[in-house]
């Protein structure tokens, strides 16, 4: 499904309808460059899953844990080389927790427990992305 959002604001907007749909146990992988949207995506459905705090890029953590109406797991492997490296840090085991949702910016796990919804973010202009969902 495509969408268009003209603001990060539309952004919100979306990933609250996309929350809303969420029962746990599911994997997105967010797509798309630097500056696309993808950290802006996983603020709204935070926001939509009840989480008060701030969620901060966790570029230099890998991933960073959050509770909420579910658990949200919020992993960005850009520092990550291989999956190698993934499996040894226990990486895989939030994909397994019924009770949460894994968003994943600059995915490099190759396995998954169940079929990951893709959401491929690309940027229009300025204030306009778009949102190619499978
Ligand atoms: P990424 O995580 O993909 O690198 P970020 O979410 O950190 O990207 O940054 C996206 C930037 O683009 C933010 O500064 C945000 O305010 C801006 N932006 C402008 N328009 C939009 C939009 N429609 N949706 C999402 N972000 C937008
Ligand atoms: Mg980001």
């Amino acid at each position: 499904m495509l969408f268009e959002t003209k603001s990060p604001k539309e952004t919100f907007k979306l990933a609250k309808n996309i929350a809303s749909k969420l029962v746990g146990g599911e994997i997105i992988i967010l797509e798309g460059e630097l500056g696309a949207g993808k950290t802006t995506f996983t603020k709204g459905i935070a926001k939509a899953l009840g989480i008060d705090e701030e969620v901060t890029s966790p570029t230099f953590v890998l991933m960073k844990e959050y509770e909420g109406r579910l658990k949200l797991y919020h992993f960005d492997l850009y520092r990550i080389e291989n999956q190698d490296e993934l499996e040894e840090l226990g990486f895989s085991d939030y994909m397994y927790d019924k009770n949460g949702v894994c968003i994943i910016e600059w995915n490099k796990f190759k396995d998954f427990p169940v079929a990951p919804l893709y959401v491929k973010i690309d940027r229009i202009d300025d204030n306009s992305r778009s949102f190619n969902i499978k």
